[in-house]
């Protein structure tokens, strides 16, 4: 079938546009066409914006080290949302990207006031547990942010690097906000810094799969690695034309920059504090052996991490999903057959008489069935053609599309569960204990 789907651009240029715009997020359409057997999330445009994700492409693609990092705040059901989180850090571990998982327990206390035992036990049995199920690797890192000496220490630093307004600008901190509240949003930006610690082979391209509101965190994370690197190195262009890169540092050792310059390509020039590099057409080289002697040398060298945006997935009733409203999401952990009982009620784009939905066709576009058939339900792309196409032409009415959606909804919870029974004996393969 040669049918295009692409039922939700309108609602992204209409919803995602102003982040292109005003944040420079790129459209990740650009990039598909580099990614080697994309995720359904990206051929369906719910993955639809990124940040440098061409580094992660190019190391994919010619085999290089990259990782992948993203947390979760251990307060609650693990639902779908979730999910696509976790099958998005999955499908990069498959890829070949060193793995990371966050349980942003220092997060859930500091903001939700959880007592530490109850963050252990939620991060393992509703995230943990899954993830396992889902298919994380054991040769990747799942780790909660208290028992984390790395990430703690590293908060530490980027706390010396961030201030009060530029925080309170992005998470809107007043003067009644706790200082570990303050500690906890420099701690998230450790969580996704850290793989790039030398421990974890040093400065590599970092994706973090995010939701769209998640970006602020993601520029004040870009903002502190740069301020956290001791060199830096900037393009430009002598009074005739000829391009240089001009290395600075205000803090680096007079013999780093020496060092430097024995080892870096093309012809150079030490002044006091800089370093200008002529002739030198391998740009990427030249960031290896910077980040080199900044690590050597006792400081950090970090790459900008790099991101993806997804959509959100609505609640079931329509609008936002929320997890005060069990009837709008559906949890990985609830009975597979109260599950579909939801997706049974759950709101279509059909329309009010059956006449109606033959001459006009339905909206899938406004329908959380096709959603969760598009999220989740279907791997096919021609199946899921097929249902847009007959939905949008009126050969299909909604009950018979409900009950595929939970049919299949219910198999999917209760093999999951069954795998996460299984992922329950293998905890400490991982380093992990229940209680
Ligand atoms: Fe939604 Fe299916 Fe009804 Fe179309 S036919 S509006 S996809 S439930």
């Amino acid at each position: 079938m040669n049918m295009k789907i692409d039922p939700w651009s309108a609602l992204l240029i209409e919803d995602y546009s102003k982040l292109f715009e005003e944040f420079g997020i790129l459209p990740f359409e650009d990039v598909l066409p580099e990614i080697p057997n994309p995720h359904r999330y990206m051929r369906r445009k719910i993955i639809f914006g990124h940040r440098d994700y061409d580094l992660i492409a190019d190391a994919m693609n010619n085999k290089k080290p990259f990782s992948v990092m993203s947390g979760f705040m251990p307060s609650g059901k693990i639902h779908l949302g979730h999910k696509m989180v976790m099958e998005e850090i999955i499908w990069h571990q498959q890829q070949g990207a060193d793995a990371f998982v966050g349980i942003a327990d220092r997060e859930a206390h500091a903001v939700r006031g959880i007592p530490w035992e109850r963050c252990r036990d939620i991060g393992i049995e509703e995230y943990i547990i899954s993830l396992i199920a889902l298919g994380f690797e054991q040769k990747g890192h799942i780790y909660f942010q208290s028992g984390s000496q790395k990430v703690k220490d590293l908060a530490f630093e980027l706390g010396a690097k961030a201030n009060f307004s530029e925080l309170s600008a992005i998470y809107g901190f007043t003067g009644e906000t706790s200082v570990s509240h303050m500690l906890s949003a420099v701690t998230q930006s450790a969580d996704i810094l850290h793989p790039q610690l030398e421990e974890y082979g040093g400065p590599k391209p970092t994706v973090i799969p995010v939701g769209a509101d998640q970006d602020p965190h993601i520029r004040l994370t870009r903002g502190l690695g740069n301020k956290m690197n001791m060199l830096k190195i900037e393009r430009r262009e002598d009074k005739d034309g000829r391009g240089y890169f001009s290395i600075r540092s205000k803090t680096a050792p007079p013999d780093a920059m020496k060092e430097l310059q024995e080892r870096i390509p093309g012809r150079s020039k030490l002044f006091e504090g800089h370093l200008d590099v002529q002739d030198c057409d391998d740009f990427e080289e030249l960031l290896r052996i910077v980040r080199e002697v900044e690590l050597e040398s006792g400081g950090y060298a970090f790459v900008p991490p790099c991101s993806t945006y997804h959509r959100f997935m609505s609640g079931l009733q329509g609008g936002k999903m929320s997890s005060s409203v069990p009837e709008s999401y559906i949890s990985l952990t609830e009975d597979p057959k109260e599950a579909a009982k939801k997706v049974k009620r759950a709101k279509t784009g059909g329309r009010m008489t059956l006449e109606e939905q033959k001459q006009l066709g339905g909206e899938p576009g406004k329908c959380s069935v096709y959603e969760l058939l598009m999220f989740h339900l279907v791997e096919d792309e021609e199946e899921l053609a097929q249902i847009y196409s007959e939905c949008v032409g009126g050969q299909k009415v909604c009950g018979k599309c409900k009950a595929l959606a939970a049919e299949r909804m219910e198999k999917f919870l209760r093999q999951h569960q069954e795998l996460r029974e299984q992922a329950k004996d293998r905890l400490d393969e991982y380093g992990l204990k229940r209680k």
